[in-house]
């Protein structure tokens, strides 16, 4: 067997050329997103009033496997991927393990994370589309970094509604979007009717994702020349995603490894449904079988606890439904919560896959996804971002497993990010005042009696 290097990375020639379109490949496909007005599927037309027209037609197209990426994108991609696939010979090394542990790093980019890929597609289609510009939401900030940057390449204007709370609590992401040209407004805004209403009714709110997506989609429909993005959910997302799963697999062929298990974050699914993506193709398709684990935070837990219906994507309710795990729309973790992942929802494609028994699911509580952060942090040089670091918790159990079994397990893991902007938390963390609050089954019916009737 050939030695393997600490870190594989592929030949600029190995790239992918083609995004692969998971849905292709499900028997059972996604539940289209519906018109909350009428309960009918969104329409090409209906949904290209808030998205670009080829991101739309991504969004809808469950059949072609393989998408060409353009070669503006590809080009794109060369100044930061191929990522690293690294072998963890550090870790298992300090956890005694007869496992192989396997990470792609995702964080080598000024943005600090995955969405960077997403968002470079995303500009590309909305500048071909001859857009003046494009609006989103950010929560952490990592998001509404990665459109910055995509959105300057292009010349783009960029205009960003980041959640109050981190947009006082993050001044640095803030400055970084600002200095690739990006106009950051904290939500809930007065600048939007939405905005104004959600104020009105929760004076002194500190916002929330679904209500800056709502203030987000606004004003994208109510600005001529502007179209909404977003960085996960969405089917587009996973597609563009799949470039993370697809080098994972040509570095890991490139030396015979087989993985026996692929473990990834979930908050919206996008860098766990691109990481899965090559590998669940086989698994669809019967010619090879992996386990798939996505972990989520407890506080947060929309697979493990939430319930597989159509839901709203936001607060104001005024995105599609999409047919998806969700603790229900209102849902808010707790504002101890620092781990990140706080989407009340999920991927439809992983929704209906999970349903369908195709991949695992665990919860995991916020103070031990930071033991393992700062464990990993210690041996593998890399600062995760806390989201990355539930992922390292559970390959870490599991690599614990195989040293009381013996089983020389192949696990792979994503590592989404760096956690430089989230040094609040690691604070919190290292003073002990890091807690962790789970849900009540009370507060779940709560917010999960608000889902929308369907007729
Ligand atoms: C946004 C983000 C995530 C979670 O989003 P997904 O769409 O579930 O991938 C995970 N890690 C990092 C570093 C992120 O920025």
């Amino acid at each position: 067997m050939k030695q393997i290097p600490y870190k594989i990375y592929l030949e600029e020639s190995e790239m992918p050329k083609y995004w692969y379109n998971l849905r292709a490949d499900m028997k059972t496909k996604p539940a289209p997103l519906l018109n909350p007005a009428t309960g009918a599927p969104m329409t090409a037309q209906e949904l290209g009033g808030v998205f670009c027209e080829e991101l739309v037609r991504q969004e809808l197209d469950d059949t072609t496997p393989f998408l060409e990426i353009p070669e503006e994108i590809r080009g794109f991609y060369k100044m930061y991927r191929p990522s690293p696939l690294v072998r963890a010979y550090c870790l298992e090394e300090k956890l005694q393990t007869p496992a192989k542990i396997y990470y792609k790093f995702e964080g080598n980019n000024t943005s600090g994370s995955h969405k960077l890929n997403s968002a470079i597609a995303q500009a590309y289609y909305a500048k071909m589309q001859g857009l003046k510009g494009v609006t989103t939401e950010t929560g952490a900030g990592q998001w509404g970094t990665a459109l910055s940057m995509a959105c300057s390449y292009f010349g783009l204007d960029c205009k960003v509604f980041m959640v109050k709370v981190s947009y006082e609590q993050k001044p640095f992401r803030r400055e970084v979007m600002r200095t690739y040209g990006a106009t950051v407004t904290p939500s809930p805004s007065m600048t939007t009717e939405v905005g104004r209403r959600i104020l009105e009714a929760h004076p002194g709110t500190t916002g929330s994702l679904g209500c800056a997506i709502s203030e987000a989609v606004e004003a994208a429909t109510t600005n001529p020349g502007y179209r909404y993005v977003l960085g996960s959910v969405l089917n587009q997302v996973l597609l563009h995603q799949s470039v993370i799963g697809l080098e994972t697999k040509a570095a890991l062929d490139k030396y015979e490894i087989k993985p026996d298990v692929i473990i990834g974050c979930a908050g919206g699914g996008s860098n766990l449904g691109g990481l899965i993506a090559p590998f669940m193709r086989q698994k669809l398709r019967g010619e090879a079988d992996y386990r798939i684990v996505a972990v989520e935070p407890a506080s947060c837990p929309s697979f493990t606890r939430g319930i597989f219906a159509y839901d709203f994507c936001d607060t104001g309710m005024i995105c599609p439904l999409a047919k998806m795990y969700t603790l229900g729309s209102d849902f808010i973790p707790a504002p101890n919560h620092a781990g990140g992942l706080r989407f009340h929802g999920m991927s439809t494609t992983l929704s209906q896959l999970y349903h369908d028994g195709y991949m695992e699911a665990v919860a995991v509580p916020q103070v031990e996804v930071f033991q393992a952060a700062e464990q990993f942090a210690r041996v593998e040089g890399i600062l995760p971002a806390p989201e990355s670091a539930h992922a390292i918790k559970v390959a870490i159990d599991e690599a614990e497993r195989c040293k009381q079994t013996g089983e020389e397990k192949t696990i792979v893991f994503g590592l989404t990010g760096t956690g430089y902007f989230d040094l609040v938390a690691y604070e919190k963390f290292h003073d002990g005042k890091m807690t962790d609050y789970i849900p009540t089954d009370d507060d779940l019916a709560r917010s999960l009696s608000k889902l929308p009737k369907l007729r």
